[in-house]
């Protein structure tokens, strides 16, 4: 058996920071898919996007868990684990 993740203790209720990836729009780039963070609700690029800000978001500021704000997907990622959360 896989041991269970701990981060999950560390979800907070948060909401999106913004209505696309931040960095991206700040930049006047573009995305594929719409990650966020559960720690801060930072809303980040995904991996199959050129600049992955959700991933660089974790290795800059060590927030664990970051959920897909895709419509219709609700899933979460652990990035320490590196499992579905
Ligand atoms: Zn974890
Ligand atoms: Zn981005
Ligand atoms: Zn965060």
């Amino acid at each position: 058996m896989a041991p269970a993740c701990e981060h999950v203790k560390e979800i907070k209720k948060v909401k999106p920071g913004a209505r696309g990836c931040e960095e991206c729009l700040r930049m006047g780039d573009s995305w594929v898919h719409l990650r966020m963070c559960l720690t801060c609700g930072h809303v980040g690029c995904c991996d199959s996007s050129k600049n992955k800000h959700a991933t660089k978001h974790f290795h800059a500021v060590h927030h664990p868990i970051m959920q897909s704000i895709e419509p219709g997907e609700d899933w979460r990622w652990c990035y320490v684990d590196e499992m579905e959360v």
